[in-house]
């Protein structure tokens, strides 16, 4: 059985893709079978698996209108380790065309549902908003890893996301919880981010990862090379840190509740 983890924050530029590329690329490097499920129509995390969105034959958005199988659809990014279904401008169409549709939260869940087999771990790139799309991630999912920087207003910009998360758990999938947050982007030289850090851990506790991702320069050029960091330079400290990451996953996924 899969274990499908959705990556959110309604914040933009927080580190979603980043983690969910160079996870999905670390947990393939710990043996691990990987789907990458880009669901930001910006199709960031498509190029930076090595897939050029611009030349998809099918996409996410295929898939969510039913016009097109997971299996048809996904690509094998070989260098980058795992395989990805791939998202384009397109998809920002999909939002209004969802609306009119059966089960329009439940699409993305029922499609992963005929792969539930080929993968060990299925990660879904969300947009930075709580849109419908969002809610396709949020309704797939078993959990979610959200990826925050330790800044003054982190804790804050949370509330959004957690009532959602509650919303959706009340509502639509009785099964989602938070797996975790991620300190990302992190500085140790810098106060502010200890403090922010220890902030979290007095308020989530167990939440929290134990895995710190650093700032990392060689993370932030890997993309512009169509690769994960971790795959780009598997030894910089960023990319050492995300395997840390994927092993610590593999470990929470196999407790009964992933807690
Ligand atoms: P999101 O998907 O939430 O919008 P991204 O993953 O695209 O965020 O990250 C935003 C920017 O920060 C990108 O330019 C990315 O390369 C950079 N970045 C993300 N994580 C790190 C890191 N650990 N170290 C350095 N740069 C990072
Ligand atoms: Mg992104």
């Amino acid at each position: 059985m899969a274990r499908i983890f959705c990556v959110a924050n309604q914040k933009g530029g927080v580190g979603k893709t980043t983690t969910t590329v160079n996870l999905a690329a670390g947990l393939a490097k710990v043996g691990q079978r990987v789907l990458m499920v880009d669901l930001d129509p910006q199709g960031n995390a498509t190029m930076g698996s090595g897939v050029d969105k611009r030349e998809l034959r099918l996409s996410v958005y295929d898939v969510l209108l039913g016009a097109a199988e997971v299996r048809e659809a996904a690509l094998a990014a070989e260098r980058a380790g795992y395989a990805v279904l791939g998202a384009n401008r397109e998809l920002s169409g999909a939002e209004v065309e969802l609306v009119g549709l059966p089960q329009r939260e439940k699409r993305l869940k029922a499609a992963l549902a005929a792969v539930d087999a080929d993968y060990d771990f299925v990660l879904i790139d969300c947009p930075p908003s709580l849109s419908l799309l969002t809610l396709n991630g949020l309704c797939a999912a078993h959990g979610v890893i959200v990826p925050m920087q330790c800044e003054y207003f982190a804790l804050e910009g949370l509330t959004d996301l957690v009532n959602t998360i509650k919303q959706v758990h009340a509502n639509l999938n009785p099964e989602l919880k938070i797996i975790g947050l991620l300190r990302v982007m992190f500085d140790p030289r810098i106060t502010l981010q200890q403090q922010v850090s220890e902030q979290l851990k007095a308020h989530f506790g167990a939440k929290v990862f134990d895995t710190v991702i650093p700032r990392n320069v060689r993370l932030a050029e890997a993309p512009s090379y169509g690769l994960p960091g971790v795959v780009f330079d598997p030894s910089a400290r960023g990319s050492l840190a995300f395997v840390e990451f994927a092993r610590e996953m593999v470990a929470r996924a196999q407790r009964p509740d992933f807690q």
